[in-house]
């Protein structure tokens, strides 16, 4: 038994009240690892409450105990909120590896006298835990959840809603299965869950044809008329200003995914979506093979995330964000270059 699962079996020992929280705008490995691990402390007699920043996308409500989150954003003024965290025994950080990244949210956390647990699997990880289980070779946070429950000998306390719930982040961080982080011990989790009855199919309709008409429409339009590429650099990017996400009525989720087609291109190594979501330009940073989106995100762009998938934000207007990206881009030529070749 690793001496964090010691730790967590004594923390864990007797009733607490328990505060579950996730990064901002959650996404499926988010929310469903925390709805999932909230389920499980419930079915043990603890007293849960999950607070996520900011809402999340309408495909993700799916979930068991959706009905129960605490949107922070929603509730800023209310007293109740902050007053769980300050009497909140254990305080557990899933799926983020860093306080700044869920807001004021964090301050309070950081405030708060329960236990600190990291479950994540996010590259290096900030220390402001009492009890860390950081693994950023797994391939999602559900991951880790099952393997903390399985380990904590409760595996048999996994109901198919909880399972659903690890499902869906399990196959949305693997983009379906499909990157390398899709580990035979990925496969292994998911025989488990498929044990108690989790509907797979079901999970990837709910979460990836729910598309409104006015989305796919977006979709389209996106990729005819904003998807550049620059084959020197075996890099495609897209930029959305604030009118296009209001002409298209654009909500949370809504652009998640983009990013994905510009990779999809053949040859291209190195993809980017600029968000401009009013006071900050919201970045989204993939890869393929060699090209670390994370260090180039942590080093240009205040970012970081995982070696193929990171995030950054830009303070400097939308058109001047993508400038000084395309200005960085000869420094990297080589590599993006060489990635090709390798990925
Ligand atoms: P996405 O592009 O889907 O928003 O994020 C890709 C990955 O990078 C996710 O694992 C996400 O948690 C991480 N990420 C996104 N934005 C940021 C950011 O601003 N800072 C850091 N450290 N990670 C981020
Ligand atoms: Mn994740």
């Amino acid at each position: 038994m690793s001496s964090s699962i010691a730790e967590l079996q004594a923390l864990l020992a007797q009733p607490r009240q328990v505060v579950i929280t996730t990064h901002h705008k959650p996404d499926a490995d988010a929310l469903g690892s925390s709805l999932a691990w909230a389920g499980y402390l419930q079915r043990k007699g603890h007293h849960v409450t999950v607070i996520t920043p900011s809402d999340y996308p309408a495909f993700l409500n799916w979930m068991a105990g959706n009905d129960e989150v605490v949107v922070y954003e929603r509730r800023q003024n209310d007293p109740q909120v902050r007053d769980l965290i300050q009497r909140a025994e254990a305080i557990f950080c899933l799926d983020f590896s860093a306080l700044s990244r869920i807001n004021e949210l964090g301050d309070y956390i950081r405030q708060a006298p329960g236990t600190k647990v990291l479950i994540d699997h996010h590259q290096q990880p900030e220390d402001f835990a009492d009890i860390s289980f950081s693994n950023p070779c797994a391939a999602a946070t559900a991951e880790l959840i099952f393997e903390i429950i399985r380990d904590l000998g409760d595996q048999e306390l996994i109901t198919k809603g909880m399972g659903e719930a690890l499902y869906a982040g399990i196959m949305t961080d693997t983009g379906s299965f499909r990157h390398p982080s899709t580990s035979r011990n990925v496969h292994l989790i998911i025989a488990e869950l498929l044990k108690v009855g989790i509907d797979l199919s079901s999970v990837h309709r709910r979460i990836y044809d729910s598309h409104t008409e006015i989305r796919l429409r977006f979709l389209g339009y996106v990729l005819k008329d904003k998807l550049i590429v620059r084959r020197e650099f075996n890099t495609a990017y897209i930029a959305i200003t604030k009118d296009e996400l209001k002409a298209y009525e654009s909500k949370t989720g809504d652009t998640e995914g983009l990013v994905n087609y510009a990779l999809s291109i053949e040859g291209i190594v190195f993809a980017a979506v600029f968000i401009d979501r009013g006071p900050a330009v919201k970045i989204s940073f993939r890869s393929v093979g060699d090209f670390s989106v994370s260090d180039f995100s942590r080093t240009n762009f205040e970012g970081g995330g995982h070696h193929n998938a990171a995030g950054g934000i830009s303070h400097a207007p939308l058109d001047a964000t993508v400038e000084r990206f395309l200005s960085l881009l000869p420094q990297y030529q080589e590599a993006l270059v060489g990635a090709a070749l390798v990925g």
